[in-house]
């Protein structure tokens, strides 16, 4: 019935995050809990369909459910590290982490470890001892009180035990409602709810790019400038996940900034690995702030960064580096942004900032260019504003013929922000056609200013 001219990642759902060390059933878990219809149907496009995420239903509760297994083989050497690497950004960000033991083989070591180290990210925990199936795992569910995290709760994923108490365990410790995103229905659509996504905390910013773009140059730039204030685990450097900069607008958080630098040491000649970086920062991110190396232009590797910010909803700031050594300024800015527009429709508009990483030149307009795009993110437009203007579009172009009817287009609603989101109603409004879509978002990103951001327009028919 809805369509979309393309689908959100449900940002601001609950994140509910499956860890532990490998093989104890993260996967299996991770399956059971999305199930299979709802895999199908999860509303988690493009990059997020290798099943590492996505939205399940608990006890009548949307999340957002990512799984750690597998990440693993990204980072570092030794099992601990290989853990920590996959797992701490997830869970900085996380509403629950599930942690999960093997309850026949026992508490081991990497277990103990992995806990130690779960306790000080200050995340609100549930301790999960899985293939407990019959009554196997007895011993270690004592066992596991002593990695302090609470009782256990015995499961088996793999023979479906245990399942109905763990779902409603974890419904139980979500934050309160009201995160949850919009009802999909007609009706309940008609007026956004002001208060619905107020957002909370500090902004959480990306720095997204291809390998040398200078992104580690510029986090470096922004951390020399700033005050920083670091994560809940005292004494934290730089490495640190948590890491906060302060404008006069209040906090902002750099998320993946250890994967940054992570990956920065790695020698990274396989190109294709800044890709995946990008995407599981954008995943946590609010405003993504897309480096390029301003004296290549734009590369194809930019471009499907750009694609993946857009698809997945996120604000974009493009941020043209190395300002330095660019000898044509005005030709150099006019060929990106024309090369980005032209590629992707969504960035019309785009906020483009220049700077110098390395000497630090241009740098501090920034944090200001970021705040205007969030602030773009997350505008609301009245129902009433919304509908003459909507009134005057029809009036200038008629809405097409379809199977030789003209659909009837009542009326339109931002149903919510983050990124702006319209529900246009209106007799088979779901068969309006591509082009007129266009008409319509193009309409909107210049009348209601609404530059460089992803708008979604969802197509709802009546009867
Ligand atoms: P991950 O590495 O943590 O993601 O673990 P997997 O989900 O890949 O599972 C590792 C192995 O444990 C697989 O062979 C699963 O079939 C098995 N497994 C998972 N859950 C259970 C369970 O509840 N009981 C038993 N006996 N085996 C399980
Ligand atoms: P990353 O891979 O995106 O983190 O890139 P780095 O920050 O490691 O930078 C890659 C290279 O570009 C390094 O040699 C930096 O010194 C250089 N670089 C970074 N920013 C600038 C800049 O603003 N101007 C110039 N000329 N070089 C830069």
């Amino acid at each position: 019935m809805a369509k979309s001219l393309s689908t959100s990642a449900g940002n601001d759902l609950p994140v509910v995050v499956i860890a532990g060390r490998p093989n104890v059933g993260k996967s299996t878990l991770f399956n059971r809990l999305v199930g299979r219809r709802q895999a199908l149907v999860a509303d988690t496009p493009g990059v997020t369909r290798d099943r590492k995420e996505a939205q399940a239903t608990l006890r009548g509760r949307r999340v957002r459910l990512i799984d750690t297994a597998g990440l693993e083989e990204a980072a570092a050497e030794s099992l601990a590290g290989r853990m920590r690497a996959s797992s701490e950004l997830a869970v900085a960000h996380a509403d629950l982490v599930l942690f999960c033991v093997d309850a026949r083989a026992g508490i081991t070591p990497a277990d103990e470890h992995f806990a130690a180290w779960l306790r000080r990210q200050g995340r609100p925990v549930l301790l999960i001892a899985n293939k407990a199936e019959g009554r196997g795992g007895a011993a270690t569910a004592l066992e596991a009180y002593a990695l302090g995290l609470g009782s256990p709760l015995a499961v088996s994923a793999e023979h479906g035990e245990g399942l109905a108490d763990l779902m409603g365990e974890i419904a139980d410790r979500l934050p309160p409602k009201e995160e949850d995103a919009p009802a999909p229905a007609a009706s309940d659509a008609a007026e956004p709810d002001e208060e619905d996504e107020r957002p909370q905390g500090p902004l959480r910013m990306a720095i997204v790019g291809r390998p040398n773009a200078g992104k580690s140059t510029l986090l470096n730039r922004l951390l020399g400038e700033e005050r920083m204030i670091t994560g809940p685990e005292p004494g934290l450097t730089r490495d640190s996940i948590s890491v906060l900069l302060h404008d006069e607008h209040g906090p902002i958080q750099l998320v993946d900034t250890a994967g940054l630098r992570r990956r920065a040491r790695i020698d990274e000649a396989l190109e294709k690995m800044s890709v995946s970086a990008s995407i599981e920062a954008l995943k946590m991110a609010e405003i993504v702030v897309l480096v390029l190396d301003a004296t290549l232009g734009v590369q194809e590797q930019d471009l499907q960064i750009a694609r993946l910010i857009e698809r997945e909803g996120r604000c974009c700031v493009l941020a043209l580096n190395k300002w330095d050594a660019v000898d044509d300024r005005a030709a150099a800015r006019q060929a990106i942004v024309d090369r980005i527009e032209a590629s992707l429709a969504q960035m019309r508009g785009i906020p483009v900032v220049s700077f110098s990483a390395l000497t630090g030149a241009g740098v501090q307009k920034l944090l200001p260019v970021v705040r205007r795009a969030y602030a773009i993110w997350n505008k609301r437009i009245s129902t009433g504003e919304l509908n003459r203007w909507f009134e005057m579009m029809l009036e200038r172009h008629n809405p097409p013929l379809v199977n030789g009817r003209r659909l009837k287009l009542r009326y339109m609603t931002q149903a919510k922000a983050r990124p702006p989101t319209f529900v246009l109603f209106g007799t088979r409004a779901e068969q309006l056609p591509e082009d007129y879509q266009r008409y319509l978002v193009n309409g909107l990103r210049e009348t209601f200013d609404l530059p460089g951001t992803p708008i979604r327009l969802q197509l709802r028919g009546t009867r």
